[in-house]
């Protein structure tokens, strides 16, 4: 996001030289430069403790295919406590340990993904109203069902391995 106002009083920003980084937009009134940025979001492969079962949503908005959870990260959050919040309020399922795993920029909504392994309490999914479906698939399921272009699944292979992907038993 490039701002070309003032997002606290509103006036006309103007380009002025910060150090190393060029021009940078700069409010007179407020006395200070706002760099373009992008939205931090979590997205959350969720794991059973086990291992064994992946559980990935559906939901309308977003696409057709399944997708894994995934949010923004709300101000005085870190990205840590938004990916459990967010696996609790997407699909009711309680994180036992959440690790970072990569990142991933989404250029078409301007998004800096960040990717989480969770492992959580398997139970069955009480869905929030953004989502549409909810279930748990064997990671070769899960595989199958992820877009294969996808953050998602880069986040899946990241966290599992890419081998596994023609399931060697
Ligand atoms: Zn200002």
């Amino acid at each position: 996001m490039d701002f070309s106002f003032c997002p606290q009083c509103g006036e006309k920003l103007r380009p002025r030289v910060c150090g190393d980084e060029g021009e940078v937009p700069y409010c007179e009134s407020c006395k200070r430069p706002f760099f373009p940025f992008s939205y931090p979001c979590v997205i959350c492969l969720c794991i059973a403790e086990d291992g064994s079962e992946i559980a990935l949503i559906k939901q309308g908005y977003v696409s057709e295919n399944y997708v894994n959870v995934a949010g923004y990260v709300k101000r005085g959050e870190t990205p840590e406590s938004t990916a459990v919040r967010e696996v609790k309020e997407e699909i009711g399922l309680d994180a036992v340990s959440v690790r970072y795993a990569g990142s991933w920029y989404h250029a078409k909504s301007d998004n800096l993904m960040l990717g989480f392994e969770c492992r959580v309490k398997k139970s069955e999914p009480v869905l929030s109203s953004e989502v549409n479906e909810a279930g748990w698939f064997t990671p070769e399921n899960a595989r199958k069902l992820l877009r294969r272009d996808s953050i998602g699944m880069s986040l899946l292979e990241k966290c599992l391995g890419a081998s596994a992907e023609r399931g060697t038993d």
